[in-house]
C-alpha cells in the first residue's frame, strides 16, 4: 500500500516524499500546486514510485479514492506564510478547514492514520514562553485576519482529536515551529529564505518592527524525521505534539548572522509593521516551543543548529 502525503509538493512535504521513497515506501500526493511547485517533486517523479495527482483536497470524491489506496495519511495540504494569509484570507480559511474535513472523513472511513501538521501560530499571543501543549490559546480580535490562520487550525486539531475521543481514529497532531530549509521560497513572507535572498542580491536586508522580536528556526531534515517516527509511535496518538527547535533568536541578530555568513555588505534595515502589512497587524514577541513532550515521545532532540540552516538555505539558493 501506498502513503498518502497531501500537500506533497510543498517545501516541507517534498522534503517527506523524497524520505518516504528512500525508505521504500510508494507515495501519492495530493497537492494542488498552489503554493507547492511542479520542481520540488520533478526529480522524485521519474522514480515511478510517487505518484503526483494534482488536485484540491476539497475535492472529497478523489481524497475518498486516494486514502482507501493508502496505508497512513500525512495532512500537510494548506495554505501557509503570513504574507498569504493577509492577502487571501477567504482562500486560506476554506483551503484549512473544508480540506481537513475531507481527509479526516476518508481516514474515519478507511481507519487510516491521519497525522495533521499543525502550527505553533495556535499559541497566538501567549506570552508564557515555552509553549507547552496543554497552555491556552491565545487569540486576536477577529477583525485581524493573520488570526484567521491560527483559528482555523486550531478547528482542525479539534476536529481531528474528536475523531481520537469518538472512535479512536489514529490521529496524532504536530505543532511545527519554524522550519527552514532547501527549496523553502521567501515568497510568502517566510523570513530566512526571504533574508538569505536579499543578502545574496546584495538589497537591504529588512527587519520588521524593532527587530527584538525573536523565534526559532529548525532545520526541516529534523522534522521530517521526527514525522516519520511519531506515525509509528503508538504512544503519540490522540496527542497535540510540538516540534521545532529551541535555540532563540531575535530576528535583528538572525538579520546579522544571514548578513555575515553570506558576506553580503547588504545594509540592515527596519521596516514599520504597518509599512511592511498593512495596519493593524499583530506579531507575536516571542515563540519557543517545550519540546520535553516529542523527546518524552520519540528521544527527540534537534541536531542541525542555525548556522547548518542559514548555510543549508544560502547552498540551495545558489543552486
Ligand atoms: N520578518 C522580518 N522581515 C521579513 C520577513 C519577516 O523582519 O522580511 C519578521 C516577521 O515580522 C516575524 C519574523 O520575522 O517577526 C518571522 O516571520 P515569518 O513570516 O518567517 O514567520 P512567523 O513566525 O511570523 O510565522
Amino acid at each position: 500500500m501506498s502513503i498518502l502525503v497531501t500537500g506533497g509538493a510543498g517545501f516541507i512535504g517534498s522534503h517527506l516524499c523524497r524520505a518516504l521513497l528512500a525508505q521504500g515506501e510508494d507515495v501519492i500526493v495530493i497537492d494542488d500546486l498552489s503554493t507547492g511547485t511542479y520542481d520540488n517533486l520533478a526529480e522524485l517523479e521519474d522514480s515511478k514510485r510517487l505518484r503526483l495527482i494534482v488536485d484540491n483536497v476539497n475535492n472529497a470524491a478523489l481524497v475518498d479514492e486516494c486514502v482507501r489506496e493508502a496505508s497512513a495519511v500525512y495532512h500537510l495540504a494548506s495554505a501557509v506564510g503570513v504574507r498569504l494569509i493577509i492577502d487571501q484570507p477567504v482562500r486560506t480559511i476554506e483551503s484549512i478547514v473544508g480540506g481537513t474535513e475531507s481527509v479526516l472523513k476518508a481516514c474515519a472511513r478507511y481507519r487510516r492514520p491521519f497525522l495533521l501538521t499543525s502550527t505553533s501560530e495556535v499559541y497566538g499571543k501567549g506570552s508564557k514562553v515555552p509553549f507547552s501543549e496543554n497552555d491556552d490559546t491565545v487569540m486576536g480580535a477577529t477583525s485581524t485576519r493573520r488570526w484567521s490562520y491560527a483559528c482555523a487550525k486550531a478547528l482542525d486539531e479539534f476536529l481531528a482529536l474528536a475523531h481520537w475521543v469518538e472512535s479512536k481514529l489514529p490521529v496524532i497532531v504536530v505543532r511545527l515551529f519554524n522550519t527552514v530549509g532547501p527549496r523553502q521560497t521567501g515568497q510568502y513572507g517566510m523570513v530566512v529564505p526571504g533574508f538569505v535572498k536579499q543578502a545574496l542580491n546584495g538589497q537591504p536586508i529588512t527587519v520588521y518592527g524593532d527587530g527584538q522580536q525573536s523565534r526559532c528556526f529548525a532545520h526541516v531534515q529534523d522534522i521530517i524525521e521526527a514525522l516519520l517516527q511519531l506515525m509509528l509511535c503508538p504512544k503519540a496518538r490522540g496527542q497535540v505534539i510540538n516540534i521545532g527547535n529551541n535555540q532563540e533568536i531575535t530576528i535583528l541578530a538572525l538579520a546579522e548572522r544571514v548578513k555575515k555568513l553570506t558576506g553580503s555588505s547588504s545594509p540592515i534595515v527596519k521596516i514599520p509593521y504597518d509599512q511592511a502589512y498593512g495596519e493593524g497587524f499583530d506579531d507575536m514577541r516571542r515563540r519557543v516551543p517545550d519540546l520535553s513532550k516529542v523527546h518524552n515521545l520519540i528521544g527527540y532532540q534537534p541536531k542541525r543548529d542555525l548556522d547548518q540552516i542559514i548555510r543549508d538555505v544560502i547552498e540551495s539558493q545558489k543552486q
